[in-house]
């Protein structure tokens, strides 16, 4: 038959954001398959499959691709830069998923396959100022990625090309640059810079502490891109015939310290800011270059960072005030 969509990685961040837009579009059948127990999952549909399995395993991941057309693989362990500087073993481990997902889906007929790679995989020589050049896909090679996490993505990308080339099955390869959103990790440890810096403004908020913690020194600088932004280029890029990775992020380049002063805005909150030098701060400085997916799909990420800063904040407040009401009446 082979009509059943699968999302790899359902109950994570974007995984969730991709199953609802899908459901939105009547794709027909979607599988939804995630290792966490189906309560931790951020988003889930009754008129989706939802399943639990190790897509680590081949085993599971040849029942997970039966009547499959589509794969989309979000799955992977991962998180903000503190897990994966602390976490290499664990991030390269993610290479099962990938390429059991995808001995299963050319066994199985999956007609397109689409995987997330990310701008970790870009050489850390051309990171080190964060007045940076923004990063073009080929600047990928002479390979030097982040330790663990991107040689993950690196290799996974080249599997997913070799898949195509030696056995046909069409391969799409997005790199995404950070992505932020509601129903997301926004604490425990996984969470990346735009959730973290929103629960550290909430806690000096309702604690009236006057202080926030920042990694680093605040001056690297990245891009964000809004959830909403990710899933339609996810979309545009597995229905297009752009078959080399390319970047799906914003362009909108900010300092860590000008994020903080996003969020300090939207809380209407001034801190003082204390500069922990020693904790995990990833590169100098990080954005995508823009100018291929714009001229092969017409179109790039374009939600703007306070609007997108704005919305997460709302759905951040309400989980973090759900967690302290809960803390009271225990
Ligand atoms: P996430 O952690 O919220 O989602 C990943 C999901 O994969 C999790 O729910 C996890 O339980 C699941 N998973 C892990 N191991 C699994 C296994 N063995 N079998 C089945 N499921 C498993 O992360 P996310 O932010 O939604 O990221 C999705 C994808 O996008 C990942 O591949 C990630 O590396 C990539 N990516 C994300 C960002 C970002 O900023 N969020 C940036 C670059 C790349």
């Amino acid at each position: 038959m082979n009509d059943v969509v699968l999302v790899a990685g359902a109950g994570g961040f974007i995984g969730g954001h991709l199953v609802a837009e899908l459901r939105k579009r009547n794709v027909g059948p979607i599988r939804a398959i995630d290792i966490k127990p189906m309560d931790q999952w951020y988003q889930t549909f009754d008129d989706v499959e939802n399943v639990v399995a190790d897509l680590s395993r081949l085993d599971a991941c040849q029942v997970a691709c039966v009547d499959v057309r589509d794969v989309y693989n979000l799955a992977a362990d991962m998180g903000g830069m503190g897990f994966i500087e602390n976490n290499k073993a664990l991030c390269m481990l993610s290479v099962l998923i990938n390429t059991h997902l995808l001995m299963a889906a050319e066994k199985a007929g999956v007609k397109r396959f689409f995987f997330a790679s990310s701008a970790c995989v870009y050489a850390a020589d051309k990171q080190t100022s964060a007045d940076v050049e923004p990063l073009k896909e080929s600047d990928a090679y002479p390979a030097m990625p982040e330790d663990g996490y991107g040689w993950e993505k690196l290799f996974s990308e080249r599997m997913c090309r070799h898949y195509r080339e030696d056995f046909g099955l069409e391969t799409r390869v997005a790199r995404f640059h950070n992505v932020y959103g509601p129903f997301g990790t926004w604490d425990g440890g996984r969470e990346k810079a735009p959730a973290a810096i929103i629960r550290k403004v909430l806690e000096a908020k309702y604690r009236d502490t006057g202080t926030i913690e920042i990694w680093g020194d605040g001056q690297q600088t990245r891009s964000f891109m809004y959830i909403d932004d990710c899933v339609q280029g996810i979309l545009k890029i597995m229905d297009s015939e752009i078959i080399e990775p390319i970047n799906l992020g914003s362009d909108q380049l900010v300092s860590i310290n000008g994020l903080v002063d996003i969020v300090e805005a939207i809380a209407e909150i001034d801190l003082k800011r204390n500069y922990k030098l020693d904790a995990p701060k990833g590169v100098n400085g990080r954005n995508s270059d823009n100018t291929r997916i714009k001229e092969l799909l017409g179109w790039a990420p374009g939600i703007t960072l306070e609007e997108g800063m704005a919305k997460t904040y709302e759905w951040i407040l309400e989980q973090y005030q759900a967690r302290e009401e809960k803390l009271q009446t225990a």
